[in-house]
């Protein structure tokens, strides 16, 4: 049992009637020496990690060496909103509470990258939050969306220096939406669908952090692309498909970061890290 591309996972899901966290899960048995017991419990930690990092995060104590992030999160839960108690709200927050641990050099689990961390927990807590799952389901979640993202890391790149923020930011919100869509009670192909609508629509953004940090735009970042996942898993749930098949998509992505400027690809030379603003916060960091 093997895959390269998300529609071999998917076809393999379907005839072997399993959800793709199970496809994932058993391909991971095959490629490695470990027991079906050790790599689940290594996930199962991660979650922990990812458990934490939001409980840290959402405490508001966290601020990054440099000033710049920290405590948005504590913000967005204190303070009054457009929809108070919204669920969108609780995921937005986890998202923000992560990306700021991080920022703060606390313990993440880089799911794909760090810069990108607070997607796949904001998202899969939240839902567990809400539909009241056990660590088994989440944990079961955490392995569909590394499956995904194993595709892209073989396929094209997870790397914001290679890909720009789409590779990293993006894919995690696609990832995320997979992960969503099976712990929904989706099936294969709508983890798929979730996946493509989710990447799609974030192809192009560029990796222009602010002084070279991973800060400014990242943090705020991914309380977007959290909810971006949640709208892309919606959409395949409800049966919407994504005209570009998955495997296309990460085609186009890779081709898109091809094409991207170096100077737009995490080396803080254009966008947002050359504005005046952005110039201005990296000549007093500097000082
Ligand atoms: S802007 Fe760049 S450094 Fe920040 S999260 Fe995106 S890829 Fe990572």
């Amino acid at each position: 049992m093997d895959y390269a591309t998300i529609k071999e996972l998917i076809e393999l899901a379907e005839k072997e009637g399993l959800p793709i966290s199970e496809v994932v899960l058993r391909v991971e048995i095959g490629e490695t020496e470990q027991s079906r017991e050790e790599i689940w419990q290594a996930m199962l930690e991660n979650l922990g990690v990812m458990r934490e990092s939001v409980a840290t995060g959402r405490a508001g104590q966290i601020k990054s060496p440099s000033g710049l992030v920290g405590g948005d999160a504590l913000k967005l839960r204190v303070n009054n909103t457009l929809i108070p108690g919204n669920f969108y709200r609780e995921v937005i927050i986890n998202a923000l509470a992560v990306a700021e641990v991080n920022a703060g050099m606390g313990k993440i689990v880089a799911g794909p990258t760090a810069g990108s961390s607070g997607i796949i927990p904001a998202v899969v807590l939240a839902l567990g939050e809400h539909l009241q799952l056990s660590d088994a389901q989440l944990t079961a979640g955490l392995f569909t969306a590394a499956g995904l993202g194993n595709v892209v890391a073989k396929r094209a790149t997870l790397a914001g220096a290679a890909g720009g923020c789409q590779a990293e930011c993006g894919v995690a919100s696609a990832m995320a939406a997979g992960a969503s869509v099976e712990l929904c009670g989706g099936n294969p192909n709508m983890v798929g669908q979730a996946f493509a609508l989710a990447l799609k629509n974030l192809l192009g953004l560029a990796c222009d952090p602010v002084a070279g940090l991973v800060e400014v735009p990242c943090v705020k970042r991914n309380g977007f692309a959290a909810s971006h996942a949640l709208t892309a898993a919606q959409m395949a749930l409800a049966g919407i498909e994504s005209i570009i098949p998955p495997d296309e998509v990460i085609e186009a992505m890779h081709q898109i970061g091809c094409l991207m400027p170096a100077s737009l690809k995490e080396t803080a030379l254009a966008g947002l890290a050359v504005t005046p603003t952005g110039l201005a916060i990296k000549e007093r960091l500097n000082q």
